[in-house]
């Protein structure tokens, strides 16, 4: 009989618990801690937020779920980890305070033999003075926000339909965002509405990206093949782009919003600021805030948690500049150098540095965009640990860990470009690796055998059977078993 605790229903902790309960028998526990009481298919939150789904069609209840599963679901959000337990008990633990309305503020201690962090982003829109629901501008990161911002859209689009021309700046915030992918998706998805309405010459629509040229996506950009060519991200996105004639502003930091009036710093150092009559902005992601102690009650969270809250797992990660980073430093186990039975997947897990190159602006701000670690491999995170950590409770704590290193694995991207079943686009993209590899591919860093990229409507049809093929599987519908992560 084991037990274990996997913090996070989001993409990778819900593959986990649903993966390790698939390889264990009822005599082992598998145990779900998680605040929110809904699962959330995020990449759909793009099409909530320009009105084409409700919060409903990308949202579903976890407790049924879990029911029919055999597993055991607990709606509370972690806040400490006790990996050695307490000078009274060694057992493992972690401390618990319930959110569900029945037991909100109630504090339980869960021991584990296993736990499996997968607690993803804190959205810190406080990082930015006025970024935000609570401030000025929208967001999309989760379907309520997302609601919101459709609702605000309308607005807009009443707008431009009374001969009111409006501006609308779509991207990321702070100079250290990651998930450029979505904001790119969201600023298409808004041109794609606003031209099928017949109202594309009202508004003028404008991307702020920390990126340090378009189609970096954090992951430096990629060089695809296509058509026989083999063509940079960059070249492609700036003619797509221009194609829909949105203007962009790359290299930007934003300081604080208004309302009404986005402030930005560009890596040149320059001060700016853009007038808005609608702005989506992303926040910074960090940590949530965990932290974790030993045995005797001492505060061990700078060991186990990076500065910005991640956990720490099994990468490379001493300090050195830009030209020494090496696809090797990456983590491919996700276990906790300090615990054995301690792993971190998904965006919990701490990356060793960014995957594109860092730039700092004259006055010291860092404007480059973080690492993003996307569905996909979220995904497979949550499946290796837990066949991990399956093997182990199975064959003891010696056995080995499977792995899956970023710098190891291929990633499918599929960014919607405007939704319609007969005029929709949406750019599919695939790399190999992820995290690009010089020594093993010299020139490009990516086997260009497995990287390319191509928009059409037939993407946007993709991408509309993976909403539905992985909110299938989340629901553990029949044969979920046999649709990939
Ligand atoms: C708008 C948007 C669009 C996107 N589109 C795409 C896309 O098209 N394709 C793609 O591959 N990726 C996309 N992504 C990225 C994708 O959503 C993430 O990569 C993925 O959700 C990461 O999975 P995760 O499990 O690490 O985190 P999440 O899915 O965010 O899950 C984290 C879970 O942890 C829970 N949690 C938080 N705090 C605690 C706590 N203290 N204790 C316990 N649980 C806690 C949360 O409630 C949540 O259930 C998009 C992201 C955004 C914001």
């Amino acid at each position: 009989m084991s037990r274990t605790v996997i913090l996070g229903a989001g993409i990778s902790g819900h593959t986990a618990a649903t993966r390790l309960r698939q390889r264990l028998g009822r005599e082992h526990e598998v145990v779900v801690v998680t605040p929110n009481a809904k699962w959330n298919w995020i990449p759909s939150n793009i099409w909530v937020g320009v009105g084409l789904m409700t919060s409903d069609d990308v949202t579903f209840p976890l407790a049924p779920v879990y029911q029919k599963l055999g597993i055991t679901y607990v709606q509370a959000k972690a806040t400490e980890i006790h990996p050695e337990g307490d000078s009274a008990n060694p057992a493992p633990y972690v401390a618990v305070e319930h959110t569900s309305t029945e037991r909100r503020g109630e504090v339980e201690r869960l021991t584990y033999d296993y736990l499996v962090n997968a607690t993803g982003p804190k959205l810190n829109f406080g990082a930015v003075q006025g970024l935000g629901p609570d401030g000025h501008s929208f967001s999309v990161c989760t379907a309520a926000h997302a609601e919101d911002s459709a609702k605000a859209l309308e607005g807009v689009i009443a707008k431009l339909r009374a001969g009111e021309r409006q501006t609308l700046v779509i991207g990321t915030s702070h100079g250290t965002c990651t998930c450029e992918g979505a904001a790119f998706e969201y600023v298409f998805n808004v041109e794609h509405e606003i031209r099928s309405r017949g109202l594309r010459h009202m508004a003028d629509i404008i991307y702020i990206s920390n990126e340090h040229e378009l189609g970096d996506f954090g992951v430096a950009g990629l060089h695809v093949k296509v058509g026989g060519f083999v063509t940079h991200s960059k070249t492609w996105a700036e003619s797509l782009y221009a194609e829909r004639g949105i203007r962009w502003i790359l290299q930007a930091h934003v300081e604080r919003v208004e309302p009404g009036e986005v402030f930005y710093e560009t890596l040149d150092g320059v001060h700016h600021s853009l007038r808005f009559d609608f702005a989506m902005l992303l926040p910074p992601f960090g940590g949530v805030g965990l932290r974790s102690f030993d045995r005797s009650g001492n505060d061990t969270t700078s060991e186990l948690f990076a500065p910005n809250g991640f956990m720490r797992v099994d990468a490379e990660y001493t300090p050195k500049p830009f030209e020494q980073w090496d696809a090797g430093d990456w983590p491919s186990s996700y276990q906790t150098p300090r615990y054995d039975n301690v792993f971190a997947v998904g965006i919990a897990f701490a990356p060793p540095h960014q995957i594109s190159r860092p730039f700092k602006s004259p006055n010291g701000t860092v404007i480059t965009p973080s690492p993003p670690r996307t569905g996909m491999p979220s995904g497979i995170m949550g499946r290796v640990v837990a066949n991990t950590i399956a093997d182990r409770i199975k064959h003891g704590g010696a056995a080995p860990a499977h792995t899956a290193s970023m710098a190891r694995m291929g990633a499918a991207c599929i960014a919607s470009a405007g939704a319609s079943l007969l005029r929709g686009t949406a750019a599919a993209m695939t790399m190999y690796p992820i995290v690009p590899d010089y020594k093993r591919f010299p020139v490009y860093g990516r086997d260009l055998r497995y990287t390319f990229g191509e928009i059409g409507l037939g993407a946007h049809w993709i991408k509309r059977i993976l909403h539905h093929a992985f909110i299938w599987k989340a629901k553990a519908k029949p044969g979920w078993q046999f649709i990939p992560e």
